[in-house]
């Protein structure tokens, strides 16, 4: 099974509360599960929002069977799963109608590394927050970075954006590889920013990852979450730096071994 099966079998099996909160630009559905409950702090944990780092969408089943300490959370395993499918499986994952296009932009057929989504909009510089102000940010179709026409102009993050409207959650973790770092801040005013680092020494302390200060980001769903929703809201960047790109299946037990407490402690460390 390729990763966006092994998902789809999870979310079909899933006797909690679930939902598809959209779809991909290719017409996959982005599946949402609940965790815990309704009462106590909530939250929405959010993986393989870059194709090459779909090994986090195996990663998130794994949290939804940890469970959390108290409170609940929305865990959305695959938000792109177009370009997951395109780094795990290649281009026979997309119509051969997109062939000519995606692999002009590629420069080849190698798409291993590759992070957009199948519009080759990097979802994670998309979001409404100081878009297109990013030190990395590209403004043409590319494998990584390009910031797409217009904020939220792909279909992933638009519905990333309208699902996290509506459930208000108090905070947000988002899952990246790799170099076990987490970003916590966004401009956040004082009072806000103590708060949300408090909340993200508990994440650090769970899983052995040093806090970062990111500098020149934008455009990111964290960002956006911090900037916009004015809630908390963490990146981590899970597995070490020694690894390569993409992550393949013999990285998920280290993942897990460092991370499956990640969001139990969050939610017990949560006022
Ligand atoms: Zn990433």
């Amino acid at each position: 099974m390729n990763v966006f099966e092994e998902v789809s079998a999870f979310y079909q099996s899933y006797r909690g509360e679930k939902r598809v909160i959209g779809y991909s630009a290719l017409d996959r559905p982005l599946y949402a599960v609940f965790v815990g409950a309704k009462t106590g702090p909530q939250m929405i944990s959010q993986y393989a929002i870059h194709g090459r780092e779909w090994i986090t969408a195996l990663l998130s089943l794994y949290h939804v069977r940890r469970g959390l300490a108290r409170g609940g959370a929305w865990v959305l395993p695959l938000s792109n799963p177009d370009g997951a499918l395109l780094s795990e499986v290649g281009a026979q994952s997309v119509p051969s109608e997109c062939w000519d296009f995606l692999k002009e932009v590629n420069g080849g057929g190698d798409f291993s590394l590759w992070k957009a989504n199948a519009e080759a909009v990097d979802l994670n510089v998309n979001f409404d927050a100081d878009w297109g102000c990013g030190a990395s940010n590209v403004r043409a179709p590319a494998p990584e970075n390009y910031i797409g026409p217009a904020p939220f102009s792909a279909p992933e993050t638009a519905a990333l954006r309208d699902f996290t409207r509506e459930v208000r959650p108090d905070m947000t973790v988002s899952w990246h590889t790799k170099g076990e770092e987490i970003y916590w801040s966004y401009h956040q005013p004082r009072g806000r920013r103590l708060a949300d680092r408090r909340l993200a020494a508990a994440l650090s302390a769970s899983t052995g990852y040093p806090l970062v200060k990111l500098k020149n980001s934008a455009g990111g769903y964290k960002d956006w979450c911090i900037k916009e929703l004015k809630i908390s809201a963490f990146t981590v960047e899970a597995g070490s730096d020694e690894l390569r790109h993409p992550l393949g299946r013999e990285a998920l037990g280290a993942l897990i071994g460092r991370t499956v407490d990640a969001l139990f402690a969050l939610a017990a460390a949560k006022k």
